[in-house]
């Protein structure tokens, strides 16, 4: 992993799409550097009384638009160079999917599995503190969420330490992803791997991408393996088998496994709870090795761990037809160029896994308005609806049963428009790029840099400080 340079390959990918914008060397420069990077150190106590040093980091790269958007990864390799690249990777999914945030991304280089939960909570409020000390972390101006190894429990952490220093009326926008009890938004846990599904099932309705791979259109039917059951992987994967496509295979920290005629999640979700492990469950072969099902036959792949998983040694050997990204940076720039040759359409990282943040946003909004979606016009919706069913009633010889009653005259809840405005903005942000991809003869990720830097790129014109 050491010698993988994360934000050389973001960088290479933004640089492929660069001669195809309007832009000038330097602002192209500008976009594409981090603009604020901060490393931290600091002491924690352990349980036993002695004393560990912490290392953590926070990027905010790109302050074109404020806050600054982007999660916490929890991760022993953690480092600079991949913190930096992620924060990039922000930057143009924001852009992508029309979210009114600069990239930002932050991490702390820790084993979790070493510390108890209580030491968690005391390194989770320290760097928070560390982070209000450097004006790292507000409302305004830079908002975390989680990322791989963090989730609402951290979040939690970090919105209570917040408003332990800030009176700001806004101040539970200060993170996403939290608790709902502490501000956060029906929808977020399941945002990423939903919008992945959305992603997904948007590619698959295009009659000309599935005809050139050989495919029927609809997810209806279609075998896909999975890389990492967690947050993302599994709400992916349960959206995908919900919608009729078929689970064959998956990877997870201890091994991997396929079974040919499909492995019905939550059952494999409940086998792992038990054993600890996805290995010998019931009808599925066991691979030599984790990687091993990344290269097993299936429609779709979809990588949902940590990045560099598909790389110049395994990619030759994918059989997949459609590559979905649902992690970070997950294909190395060679492995892409090797796929693009054998005609794997990619679905990128930067779109595909966007829907975390995209729901992040509405959770910040929630949090502005100090208001849950839906709560002043649920009742409204529905009482309106019901005199619809009424008028139609008294003008027809149409009588609704009791359950049609209920079904067509319910008002949306706060998890119903979140996923709806996650599905709108899925669907737009796809059909966006697939029209950067005509126009300029290139791949899905080149058409998606496209877009995101001529988004980016606008605004600091518009900035003036290029006089
Ligand atoms: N960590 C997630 C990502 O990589 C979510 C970020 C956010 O919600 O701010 O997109």
């Amino acid at each position: 992993m050491s010698t993988y340079k994360f934000f050389e390959q973001v960088n290479k990918n933004f640089d492929k799409a660069a001669p195809y914008t309007r832009f000038e060397k330097g602002l192209l420069d500008q976009i594409k550097i981090a603009n604020q990077v901060y490393e931290i150190t600091f002491p924690i106590r352990r349980d036993d009384g002695s004393i560990d040093v912490i290392k953590g980091w926070r990027v905010e790269h790109s302050h074109h638009k404020l806050p600054t958007k982007g999660g916490i990864r929890y991760s022993r390799i953690v480092n600079e160079d991949e913190t930096k690249a992620l924060a990039a990777l922000m930057t143009y999914k924001c852009a992508l999917v029309d979210v009114p945030f600069g990239g930002a991304k932050g991490g702390i280089a820790v084993d979790k599995r070493k510390y108890s939960d209580k030491e968690m909570e005391r390194i989770t409020r320290r760097y928070t503190y560390e982070l209000i000390k450097k004006n790292f972390i507000g409302p305004a101006v830079d908002v975390p969420a989680p990322d791989y190894g963090t989730g609402s429990r951290e979040m939690g952490w970090i919105v209570d330490t917040y408003r332990q220093f800030s009176n700001d009326l806004n101040a539970e926008g200060c993170v996403t992803g939290k608790p709902i009890q502490q501000g956060g938004v029906r929808g977020r846990t399941e945002a990423t791997g939903m919008g992945v599904f959305f992603g997904i099932r948007e590619a698959c309705s295009k009659a000309d991408d599935m005809k050139a791979l050989g495919l029927e259109t609809g997810v209806d039917g279609k075998t896909f393996i999975v890389q990492g059951l967690g947050n993302v992987g599994y709400h992916a994967s349960k959206y995908m088998t919900e919608a009729g496509a078929s689970l064959v295979g998956v990877a997870e920290q201890e091994g991997s496994i396929y079974k040919k005629d499909g492995i019905d999640l939550e059952s494999l979700m409940a086998f792992r709870n038990e054993t600890g492990s996805i290995m010998d469950f019931e009808g599925a072969i066991n691979l030599p090795d984790k990687s091993t099902v990344l290269t097993e036959p299936a429609d779709i792949l979809i990588p949902a761990a940590l990045e560099n998983q598909i790389n110049e040694g395994n990619a030759k050997d994918v059989k997949v037809k459609i590559l979905a990204e649902a992690a970070n940076g997950p294909t190395s720039s060679e492995a892409h160029d090797i796929l693009k040759e054998k005609g794997v359409l990619i679905i990128p990282d930067a779109y595909l896994n966007a829907g975390g943040v995209v729901v992040s946003y509405f959770e910040w909004l929630k949090n502005l308005q100090h208001v849950r979606f839906g709560r002043i016009e649920k009742r409204f919706d529905e009482n309106a609806l019901r005199n619809v069913l009424d008028a139609v009633e008294n003008l027809s010889s149409i009588k609704f049963s009791d359950i049609e009653r209920l079904n067509l005259t319910q008002g949306a809840g706060e998890f119903e428009l979140v996923k709806s405005g996650l599905e709108e903005t899925m669907v737009t942000a796809y059909n966006e790029i697939l029209g950067a991809r005509s126009e300029y003869d290139v791949d899905l990720r080149t058409a998606s840099f496209i877009v995101a830097i001529n988004k980016v790129g606008t605004i600091y014109e518009q900035m003036g400080i290029f006089p």
